[in-house]
């Protein structure tokens, strides 16, 4: 993993390489931002850099230490995460004796804490002892997308570095080019996963999501155009899907959203669903106040499925709305 390797994340990535090429380098960071956008890749590019013998701004990949750490066997980088959604505190309490170590192979000894948020708090204010008088030698780097889980001396004791959402031009070149994917599913990908890297490889790699994505949107083509029957059918498909109901309503929120984008302004660059387009355009038989009922009604069905409500008379009641309103 190079800095080169990462899409978007520029900024950050040329700050991180002018602290250590000014060597500016700070005990303790904090990396925070939404899930999967690319924290962790970050923080493993910067510790391979500051554990690299050429000691340059990126990892030369080619000294015994770049191809220790690519293999995950470099004797000065700790790597912590939770286990079962837990970082149990004898796991910190283990690492706070090792830290006392002299690093055996660079200058440096990193430990990166992934998802640090899952650490009581017991567990983080032994930790905190150790970020409050670290040995000069050790770079902890800890990350999160939970910050409100944290104890406020931890982040006024830590760098703290922002991660934005990657912007979509990056993630649709990476999905075309790595993925396979036309250009109008990539832009829907992007846009579905709100800027997250992790997130839209992951979708890629699971075409199950995108048959899941046709048929929620045939299904809602099918009784929007009045099929009673297929009311009653499609209960099935949200009964079997249950799991991915949160993404099923997303994708049925976007495919309104889109629609009403659509009755305004035509084809615009702001449509997601790029891909469907004929089929969207043959929907727009439906008015501005009925589009909005049907958004209003599929929220209202998230938050009680939320609540634990019947799923079943839930989903039935969203989909003869869908119908009806
Ligand atoms: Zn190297």
């Amino acid at each position: 993993m190079n800095f080169t390797d990462i899409k978007g994340h520029e900024l950050t990535i040329r700050a991180l390489q002018n602290a250590v090429r000014e060597d500016r380098i700070f005990h303790c960071y904090l990396f925070t931002g939404e899930e999967s956008i690319g924290k962790r890749l970050v923080a493993l590019a910067f510790a391979k850099t500051l554990l690299c013998k050429s000691e340059g701004i990126e990892p030369c990949n080619r000294c015994n230490s770049c191809l220790k750490f690519d293999s995950w066997n470099h004797p000065d980088l700790v790597f912590i995460e939770p286990e079962n959604r837990l970082i149990k505190k004898e796991v910190i309490d283990k690492l706070i004796k090792s830290m006392s170590i002299l690093p055996l192979e660079s200058k440096r000894k990193i430990v990166i804490i992934d998802q640090c948020d899952k650490m009581e708090v017991e567990t983080q204010n032994a930790l905190l002892k150790t970020l409050e008088e670290p040995p000069s030698y050790v770079n902890i780097i800890l990350i999160t997308s939970n910050v409100n889980n944290l104890i406020p001396t931890i982040l006024s004791r830590s760098q703290l570095v922002k991660f934005h959402p990657v912007e979509s031009k990056h993630i649709i070149e990476l999905i075309v080019s790595k993925y396979g994917k036309t250009r109008e599913e990539a832009d829907f990908i992007a846009h579905f996963t709100k800027g997250s890297v992790g997130k839209s490889i992951t979708l890629c790699q699971h075409p199950e999501f995108f048959e899941r994505r046709d048929n929620t949107i045939s299904l809602v083509h099918d009784i929007i155009r009045g099929d009673r029957i297929n009311v009653l059918n499609s209960i099935d498909f949200f009964v079997q899907n249950k799991d991915y109901m949160d993404e099923i309503i997303d994708i049925m929120i976007y495919w309104f959203r889109d629609l009403m984008l659509y009755k305004e302004i035509g084809n615009s660059i702001l449509i997601l669903n790029k891909d469907k387009i004929q089929l969207l355009s043959s929907e727009t038989f439906l008015d501005m106040d009925r589009i909005n009922d049907i958004i209003d009604n599929i929220m209202k069905t998230k938050k009680l499925i939320d609540n634990n409500v019947n799923f079943q008379l839930a989903i039935e009641t969203m989909l003869l709305n869908m119908q009806e309103v």
